[in-house]
């Protein structure tokens, strides 16, 4: 991050300071944040603003809103709430994002008030990246601080447009997620062991093209496994594949062989007769596989193999669960890693992607792991070798 300047280049006494977060955190019906690790990862940034004796003028979107105004179902009001109690301070949340009134609400704050803006989302220019709302949205401010990197991959007016025309500074959870990614993608501590799942290969193909080119060891589970079980001529019942990517999968098996990498396939699944919690399941080989079954989990020889390479890594990138651990009946394998990974305090280990992060929360594990990434997309982009243009802008 040399070529960008972070918030501990700068005092922000007095200034206005424009931060764009990442709040997009679930809210129930009730209208209450039901996670929010999202909200409290942007803390060390807001606190070290309000510290400086900044004014801290928060923007993030929420879900999906059709971007033609204000919609309850999205409003940041549950965000703001919960934001309130984890600083002990008022929030106040502005209803106009740009213009004469979101000026005045700016105009009334001293030095150390937080402003919310309402879902920048309610306006469909930011995600057009408008050059006009980006320049309206750095009126109301003298600095911009970038701090969502879970939205990096995304240019939008309030993830990229507005860094043209105020001064840029990259927040410290995004300093931390960069730095901490592309440190162990550059320079990892070997054996470098990659453990990839999740449901399709299709969504993946470059996260695995590029690991191939850095990893010792590359692990496939989840969903996926089976394009590649294909790839190897064997049988894969009725699970998850994706026949147009078979060959790709086999060129992925041959890139391996000719690079040295050590790539591991389930030698056992867990197979169900239907996608259910209460399916009639059975461990087979991957070399049994019953026509009319699907395989759901790695079984347990395989979760014993992998959780083996595990324990000799140094460093651990994983993405993508291993089974369907949404359901107890298929989470196993997903644990056996979760908990490999964990145990191996002599390895610095990343978690990236939603589901995977998900599953090491389900397991109780988040906190023995070295690094959790906030961003799941974002995330995946700059293990492809990616430029983020939320990270990009601040150059
Ligand atoms: P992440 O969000 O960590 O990047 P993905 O979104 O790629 O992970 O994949 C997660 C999903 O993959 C989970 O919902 C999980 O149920 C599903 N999955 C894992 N293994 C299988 C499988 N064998 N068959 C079908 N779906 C699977
Ligand atoms: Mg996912």
């Amino acid at each position: 991050m040399a070529d960008i300047k972070t918030i501990d280049d700068a005092n922000f006494a007095g200034q206005r300071v424009l931060v764009r977060v990442d709040f997009n955190a679930p809210v129930n019906d009730e209208g209450v944040v039901t996670d929010d690790t999202r909200i409290r990862a942007a803390l060390p940034t807001i606190e070290k603003l309000i510290g400086d004796g900044a004014r801290v003028i928060l923007v993030s979107h929420r879900g999906r809103p059709a971007g033609t105004g204000f919609e309850e179902a999205f409003s940041l009001g549950p965000v703001a709430r919960r934001l309130q109690e984890l600083l002990g301070r008022d929030i106040v949340l502005a209803r106009a994002l740009v213009g004469p009134d979101a000026r005045e609400v700016v105009d009334a704050m001293g030095d150390g008030d937080v402003v919310l803006l309402e879902n920048i989302r309610f306006d469909a220019r930011e995600k057009k990246n408008d050059p006009a709302f980006a320049h309206e949205l750095a009126d109301l401010a003298d600095a911009y601080v970038n701090d969502a990197f879970g939205t990096a991959h995304r240019a939008h007016a309030s993830t990229a447009g507005v860094a043209e025309f105020l001064p840029s500074y990259a927040g410290y959870l995004m300093e931390r997620e960069v730095a901490t990614l592309t440190g162990m993608l550059d320079k990892p501590k070997r054996p470098f062991v990659a453990i990839l799942g999740g449901s399709k290969v299709s969504d993946k193909i470059k996260v695995i093209d590029a690991l191939l080119d850095k990893a010792d060891t590359l692990i496939i589970g989840g969903g996926m496994c089976f394009t590649f079980l294909l790839a190897q001529g064997k049988s894969v019942g009725t699970s998850l594949k994706e026949e147009d990517w078979v060959e790709r999968a086999a060129a992925m098996i041959e890139k391996a062989r000719e690079r040295g990498v050590s790539l591991l396939l389930p030698v056992d699944v867990v197979a169900a007769d239907a996608f259910a919690n209460d399916a009639r399941t059975a461990i087979v080989s991957v070399d049994d596989m019953p026509a009319d079954m699907m395989g759901l989990d790695i079984g347990p020889e395989t979760a014993e193999l992998y959780a083996e390479a595990i324990a000799m890594a140094k460093s651990v990138f994983w993405n993508g669960p291993m089974g369907v651990f949404e359901m107890p009946a298929f989470e196993a394998g997903t644990k056996r890693v979760a908990e490999a990974v964990a145990a191996n305090e002599a390895a610095d280990t990343i978690i990236g992607g939603g589901d995977s992060v998900a599953a090491v929360n389900q397991f109780d594990l988040a906190d023995q792991m070295t690094f959790i990434s906030t961003g799941g997309g974002a995330s995946m982009e700059l293990v492809q070798g990616e430029a983020l243009p939320g990270v990009e802008a601040l150059k």
